[in-house]
């Protein structure tokens, strides 16, 4: 070789000739977004008349319309008209549950899609291991719904009020169960307090942290959020326990391991001795530890205003099957008998829950925003319910951005997945939303929805339009099929 330098050079000249700007280096199927206002979630900055190049799921490019243009073929060049995109939405608290509404759930999933939702989840249900093959069947592109990161089955105590848990006694039961959850290769742990004893909820904490699963659930009255936090508690899911922050907590579950005061007496104590200084000094203890919050705000506001909204014409009911809304009764039936006075108290409660946001936030910690959709949870309606989740977080005084980012990078993080996902730079997912106006300006623009490209994947309004069609279409035909069985 008399020219080894040249040799180099010719070398890096044939490597990087396919990648000229102009000359095509992606495949046939690839999409490109030209003309959008690109929002960093992470900063709130706006890169204005950006083009954003897609193949294979992933972004792969973002730069200018007229040097990306010519990569992709005109039927798949797509003018956002210079709307705003921002990453796919995440629910970060739904329930896939009803063993009699398999058909029902499924044909929801890609519902949660048209509402802009690519990511969901679940929080354990009695389909647990329905959900876990779902899970993997949208990650094998054989079934169209939101990315799913599910608990699986939670841990609970003996005999729970919860179908399909996972009810443990003693610590022997407890690593069986988890090497049950290991087997199910599940994405978190969760675990609930209706039966399940302070004390051998903790070891599961631990237990589970151990096996480097994150772990969130409820709080039980035995059990002072701090130790939960101090045991690595990664969420407190529902907002309302975090109240607790803002009494002697401590010092209150002291008295009921020592049956000096019981569940009832404790839930009074709390009410009466709220201090909202304490709370918000107590929520930075929160954020040193890590742990975040998913408030779940709707299904309390929805409860607490039942006598006040009529939701017998919601437009959103033709997407739900008889039988899915049949099961919303239970707690209509559950308030039917409350008083004046505990009508107007629940209100109050929702109230103060809601005014803890912006003490959180400024607190530190990651809020998840996550609607608790569910079939046993009245007028929560999936995937709608996450954007009336977002409103109600500004009505409570949190800034759009920060909401953006609890429907987005905050649950990316909560999964360490936020260099792959949630992101608009090149390598990420393709996971996007098209909004008509700017949701900096207010969150209700994510309910405003121009497109959605779900894992590489462009779906114009038109063609979200074709999914809720069929979405209402399966509803009418499984009433239909049910009403003459
Ligand atoms: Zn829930």
């Amino acid at each position: 070789m008399k020219n080894p330098s040249f040799f180099v050079f010719l070398l890096v000249f044939i490597a990087f000739a396919g990648c000229k700007p102009g000359e095509p280096n992606v495949s046939d199927t690839a999409v490109l977004i030209a003309n959008a206002n690109v929002i960093d979630v992470a900063t709130g900055q706006i890169a204005k008349e950006r083009a954003i190049l897609i193949d294979s799921g992933r972004i792969v490019s973002i730069g200018a319309s007229n040097e990306l243009s010519a990569q992709v073929i005109e039927d798949r060049r797509f003018d956002a008209g210079g709307r705003y995109v921002i990453p796919g939405l995440w629910d970060m608290h739904v329930h896939i549950e009803g063993e009699d509404l398999v058909e029902d759930n499924r044909a929801l999933l890609p519902l949660y899609v048209a509402y802009g939702i690519t990511t969901v989840r679940d929080c354990a249900s009695d389909l647990g291991e329905l959900v876990l093959a779902w899970r993997d069947s949208i990650n094998n592109d054989q079934l169209f719904g939101p990315q799913i990161f599910t608990a699986g089955s939670k841990l609970e105590g003996i005999n729970s009020i919860w179908k399909g848990d996972l009810e443990i006694a003693n610590e022997e039961e407890l690593e069986q169960m988890l090497d049950k959850l290991d087997g199910y290769n599940v994405d978190f742990v969760k675990i609930t307090e209706n039966t399940l004893p302070g004390d051998l909820f903790l070891t599961s904490v631990k237990e589970a942290r151990k096996r480097g699963y994150k772990v969130t659930g409820h709080v039980p009255y035995d059990l002072s959020v701090e130790e939960l936090a101090t045991a690595g508690f990664s969420a407190i899911e529902h907002a309302s326990y975090t109240l607790r922050l803002g009494s002697d907590d401590s010092g209150i579950v002291d008295s009921i391991r020592a049956e000096k005061l019981t569940r009832a007496e404790a839930g009074a104590v709390y009410n009466s001795t709220f201090n909202q200084d304490s709370a918000f000094a107590r929520y930075k203890m929160l954020a040193e530890q890590g742990v975040a919050v998913t408030p779940t705000l709707i299904g309390g506001k929805q409860l607490a205003y039942l006598d006040e909204n009529n939701h017998q014409n919601d437009a959103y009911l033709k997407y739900l099957t008889d039988r899915f809304t049949s099961k919303y009764q239970w707690r209509i039936d559950r308030m039917a008998g409350e008083t004046p006075e505990q009508k107007q108290g629940r209100k109050d409660r929702y109230q103060l829950i809601a005014e803890q946001l912006p003490y959180l936030h400024k607190a530190g910690v990651a809020i998840l925003a996550g609607s608790d959709a569910a079939a046993l949870n009245t007028f929560v309606y999936p995937a709608q319910a996450l954007h009336e989740e977002l409103v109600l977080f500004q009505e409570a005084g949190l800034e759009p951005l920060a909401i953006l980012q609890s429907a987005t990078i905050n649950g990316a993080k909560f999964f360490s997945v936020q260099d792959k996902l949630a992101g608009i730079v090149p390598g990420m997912e393709a996971d996007l939303v098209i909004l008509n106006s700017n949701p900096l300006d207010d969150i209700s623009a994510t309910q405003d929805i121009f497109a959605v490209v779900n894992d590489g994947e462009y779906l114009s309004r038109q063609k979200l339009d074709e999914l809720l069609q069929r979405v209402q279409l399966i509803k009418e035909e499984l009433d239909k099929a049910r009403k003459t069985e």
